[in-house]
């Protein structure tokens, strides 16, 4: 008797997508897809809708088949149609939390498999004993790299101890040195915003962190790109003093602002990390190898740096958070986008010779 196991594609698959990365999180789905013998629509941001069809151009040059990639423009009414369609299988999201949380219930509703990737607030956990210059190179690339607008991106820093005031003043140091200017322009380093409508929301959470008490070390409203109103721009901005209750700290800014969270122990930075109801990525900064061996183990998120701000798995492995960062059971790509978008078979199989079988009213059995 053999008994062995295959897997096999679901079918159709789609896969709905973000504003902030137009090319990269569609790849995220359909090359696992295709790659297991799906067909795959993929649905991308309104906000940015033209490198989706390049893509599918260039799928096309590439020789795939008519109809194993599909483009469908549209917002909530070409999500809502997916979301219906009977021969769609399975959904691949990746977006802000409350949506991923509709895509997940409804599309679960309707019988399909769903990854439905949301928001994220990452913190940055500094330990007494870290680098500060190496702790303040991270935490600016990662705060204000794509201007903040990464799901991966650090938009908060945990100073634990006395590493807070000469932490502060090196990050302060280094955000002069930021060069903001349009992406198409050599030397710049951080762009505009996605729309006006964004960076306004971005600059209020500013506004709301001084008030609630925070101190607005640096304020990118104040940058010449963002006063003259051409383009939708906003400098780098640093809030220190900032404590859980205040609302910037709540809010998913997604946009060039850092705040720093000061603590006096270890095990407060922890509580912090894990009572956050995000959980996509964290880091920790130190030299103590127990300290990051422990944070590995006991932060509550998806994926953990360890001297490292912004900790996206490699293609072989996979992409995901925890918490309100995902709802599902597969995170994206590598070994669980396999899983994802294929199904399991078991076969038992036998070739008896001729004349050897009888009735048996019991399992089949592997003698
Ligand atoms: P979004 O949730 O507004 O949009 C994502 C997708 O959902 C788009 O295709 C959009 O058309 C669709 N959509 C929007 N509103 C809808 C509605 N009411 N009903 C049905 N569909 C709707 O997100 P965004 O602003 O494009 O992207 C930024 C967000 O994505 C941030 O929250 C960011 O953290 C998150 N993000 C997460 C990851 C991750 O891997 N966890 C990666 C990138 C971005």
């Amino acid at each position: 008797m053999d008994v062995y196991s295959i897997r096999q594609p679901l079918g159709v698959v789609a896969g709905i997508t973000p504003f902030n990365f137009p090319a990269m999180v569609p790849m995220w789905m359909f090359a696992n897809a295709i790659a297991c013998g799906n067909c795959f629509i993929l649905k991308p941001s309104e906000k940015d809708p033209s490198a989706s069809l390049y893509i599918a151009e260039l799928l096309k040059q590439a020789g795939l088949p008519d109809g194993v990639f599909s483009v469908v423009q549209g917002d909530k009414v070409a999500v809502d149609a997916i979301l219906a369609h009977p021969d769609i299988k399975a959904v691949s999201f990746v977006g802000s939390t409350p949506i991923a949380r509709y895509i997940y219930e409804n599309g679960t509703k309707a019988g399909k498999r769903v990854q439905a990737l949301g928001g994220a607030k990452n913190h940055m956990v500094v330990l007494p004993d870290a680098d500060v210059d190496m702790a303040a190179d991270a935490a600016v690339s990662a705060a204000y790299g794509s201007a903040g607008e990464r799901c991966m991106a650090i938009s908060v820093v945990v100073a634990v101890g006395d590493v807070a005031d000469p932490l502060v003043t090196a990050i302060r140091s280094r955000l002069p040195k930021v060069k903001v200017g349009p992406g198409n322009e050599a030397g710049s380093e951080m762009g505009p915003l996605v729309t006006g409508e964004h960076r306004d929301k971005v600059a209020s959470y500013i506004a709301k962190g001084m008030d609630a008490g925070a101190t607005v070390v640096a304020d990118g409203r104040n940058h010449a790109l963002a006063k003259n109103g051409d383009g939708f721009y906003l400098g780098v901005s640093l809030l220190d003093n900032v404590t859980p209750d205040m609302e910037s700290y709540k809010a998913e800014i997604f946009g060039p602002v850092l705040e720093v969270v000061r603590v006096g122990t270890y095990n407060d930075a922890l509580k912090l990390v894990n009572e956050n109801p995000y959980g996509n990525g964290t880091a920790i900064f130190t030299r103590d190898g127990g300290a990051a061996r422990a944070f590995q183990f006991e932060a509550e998120a998806g994926m953990v740096g360890i001297n490292v701000p912004i900790p996206v798995p490699v293609a072989y492995y996979s992409f995901g958070g925890w918490k309100s960062s995902l709802f599902g059971d597969t995170h994206m790509y590598g070994p669980e986008g396999v899983q994802f978008y294929t199904r399991a078979k078991v076969v038992t199989a036998r070739w008896p010779d001729p004349g050897t079988s009888k009735v048996d009213l019991g399992f089949p059995r592997t003698r």
